[in-house]
């Protein structure tokens, strides 16, 4: 209702840091402000001088730092701050952003021009991830209680194979542009993996057979994002090319505080140990099986938990665009060994 709240002419202080609007305020916050944004602006400066930098810890070890994205758009940012890939390709936005199913050519134009753009840094393409409450009508999903705990995600398209498949040959049609890696999200059986990568050779039968190309070398990895697959992570690494950890769902479902519900929202915390315990029993399963694991859920942009992070082994982190310079900041300034002596969980 903002518009109806202010007037033309009206003078308008824009946060995007704190997510607030103050309008007309007064010469002392006037002044505040001014401060803060002048503070900001060195602070990005700052940063910016980290481009073309690595994120390297003081002791050597190298973290790669990737961008989360949900549009084609979102590339631009990704690249313009220093993204060594993308690391998270929300593409249920495509589905969202139309009021009909985005078709096969419109997706593979979409997953090229990503590829294409992000040249030789590989791209992380999450296949659909709706929920009966993102508002996808064509999709007909039914009307649940717990959409969280419903219809969902990697469910849906084991359920809906054709409109899986047709996201599958999009993707595989498009793999030839770049480096790209295809991660289901809301796995929490083995069984559904393995489902879910039987169609994905399927699909390969059917285009070899068409003859038309694929490439040869696309990494298959799960998103880690349910208490049960992390449990399970030893099993499932065996199946997976990585892990990627999406700690907004996995916190959800670890504390069962939905993440939604502002009531609840001080339950809600990445740092709890049942969470941080889920989160380094992934990495050590992954790691035995020598797969790499990535932090893709917000938590991976919360400068206070990236030691934490860096002891337990994480080998990717990946956040929205404007956090990257931000992270590299901070892993520059950790010292992973003495973190790792440091770490009791
Ligand atoms: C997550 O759950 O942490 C995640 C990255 O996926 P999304 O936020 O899209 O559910
Ligand atoms: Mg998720």
């Amino acid at each position: 209702n903002l518009l109806t709240e202010i007037k033309d002419k009206d003078e308008v202080i824009l946060d995007g840091e704190c997510g607030c609007v103050l309008i007309n305020p007064s010469d002392n916050i006037k002044t505040q402000w001014l401060e803060k944004q002048k503070k900001y602006k060195e602070r990005v400066e700052k940063l910016n001088k980290l481009k073309g930098t690595k994120s390297i810890t003081q002791d050597g070890l190298t973290i790669q730092i990737k961008a989360n994205i949900g549009s084609v758009e979102d590339v631009e940012g990704a690249i313009r701050n220093d993204a060594e890939g993308i690391g998270l390709f929300r593409s249920e936005f495509l589905y969202m952003d139309s009021n009909r199913m985005p078709t096969e050519e419109e997706q593979f134009k979409a997953y090229k021009t990503v590829l294409e753009k992000m040249k030789d840094r590989p791209v992380t393409i999450r296949t659909l991830d709706v929920r009966g409450d993102k508002g996808i009508a064509y999709l007909q999903i039914p009307k649940e209680d717990n959409p969280f705990l419903g219809y969902r995600g990697i469910r849906i398209c084991l359920d809906k194979i054709e409109l899986f498949k047709i996201q599958i040959r999009a993707l595989l049609r498009a793999s030839v542009y770049g480096r790209l890696r295809i991660m289901f999200p809301m796995i929490s059986t083995l069984d559904e993996l393995k489902k879910a990568k039987n169609i994905i050779e399927e699909v390969k039968e059917e285009l070899a057979y068409k003859k038309i190309l694929f490439s040869d070398d696309i990494k298959i990895g799960i998103m880690i994002e349910t208490p049960a697959a992390a449990m399970i992570s030893d099993i499932l690494a065996k199946e997976s090319d990585f892990f990627s950890i999406g700690t907004n769902d996995l916190t959800q479902y670890t504390i069962a505080v939905d993440r939604m519900n502002v009531t609840v929202a001080n339950l809600y915390d990445t740092s709890h140990l049942g969470v941080l315990r889920l989160i380094q029993n992934t990495i050590k399963n992954a790691h035995k099986e020598k797969i790499k694991v990535s932090i893709c859920g917000e938590a991976a942009a919360d400068i206070t938990l990236t030691n934490i992070f860096v002891a337990m082994g994480v080998d990717e982190l990946s956040v929205n665009a404007g956090s990257i310079l931000e992270i590299r900041q901070c892993i520059q300034g950790i010292n992973a060994k003495a973190e790792r002596e440091k770490l009791s969980i």
